[in-house]
């Protein structure tokens, strides 16, 4: 079955036909975090999918994957994509290298996974916490539940990690 549900004023959907995002969100809903790993390769993958990127092997086991990370890139939206997104600019949305599988299959690959910037309970970053962030930050992975079986995967900073002294960001005023 399906789901659908809402997000900040935003329509979610996955269809029933969808079955890796709907094993995926089950799992992100259990606030545990699972990618597919190939029976053939060994590689972990994301985003889900139906066949290895890699191989292309067609079949995977899903395997709990540690949720940590550093910032590979971000971007800082201020201008709202939608009406209920406003309140909350500037925001984070930042594509996190994991720790897991990082330089395989070769030295530039990653498995990186975006989200955005939260508080630890999993709401928007507020613009004091956005402008701490840079590449390079060390973020660790955060549940916000939206539906039964559906919880979205967003970042917070990592408090008990070594950090950056200063994490890369855009040069300002
Ligand atoms: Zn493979």
């Amino acid at each position: 079955m399906g789901i659908q549900a809402t997000y900040l004023g935003m329509p979610l959907a996955i269809d029933d036909l969808d079955v890796e995002n709907l094993a995926y969100f089950k799992h992100c809903a259990a606030h545990d975090f699972h990618l597919q790993r190939c029976t053939a390769c060994g590689l972990v993958r994301y985003p889900p999918t139906t066949a290895c990127p890699w191989c292309a092997n067609p079949k995977s086991d899903w395997v709990p994957v540690e949720a940590k990370g550093a910032v590979h890139s971000y971007t800082e939206v201020h201008h709202a994509i939608q009406p209920a997104f406003k309140a909350h600019t500037p925001y984070l949305v930042l594509l996190v290298d994991l720790d897991t599988q990082k330089g395989k299959p070769t030295e530039h690959e990653a498995l990186r996974v975006m989200g955005n910037l939260t508080t630890p309970d999993g709401t928007l970053a507020p613009p004091e916490t956005v402008k701490s962030v840079g590449i390079g930050t060390r973020v660790r992975m955060v549940f916000a539940d939206v539906a039964p079986g559906l919880a979205i995967p967003h970042w917070t900073i990592d408090e008990v990690a070594a950090q950056p002294a200063k994490p890369w960001r855009y040069p300002e005023e």
